[in-house]
């Protein structure tokens, strides 16, 4: 069960995090399963989750989460 301790631990760290789409705070933490996850340092293989923050504004803008995770695909979160 570490793994899952891991996400949880990840996920308290992302909402102290502000939102990532308009640095509002946050109130809602998504996780983010890139398809390319050795782009963002795991080894050929092996998954990668992100968690990342969002205000109750953004996520409830139906392409708020699009947008996000297209950010985080860019390397710009
Ligand atoms: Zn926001």
């Amino acid at each position: 069960m570490k793994m899952n301790n891991q996400i949880v631990e990840m996920m308290n760290q992302a909402k102290k995090a502000p939102c990532i789409l308009c640095g509002c705070p946050s109130v809602h933490v998504a996780l983010f399963v890139p398809k390319s996850p050795q782009d963002y340092g795991a080894k050929p293989g092996v998954s990668r989750v992100i968690a990342y923050s969002l205000c109750n504004a953004c996520f409830n803008t139906p392409d708020g989460m699009t947008r996000a995770e297209k950010l985080m695909m860019e390397g710009k979160a």
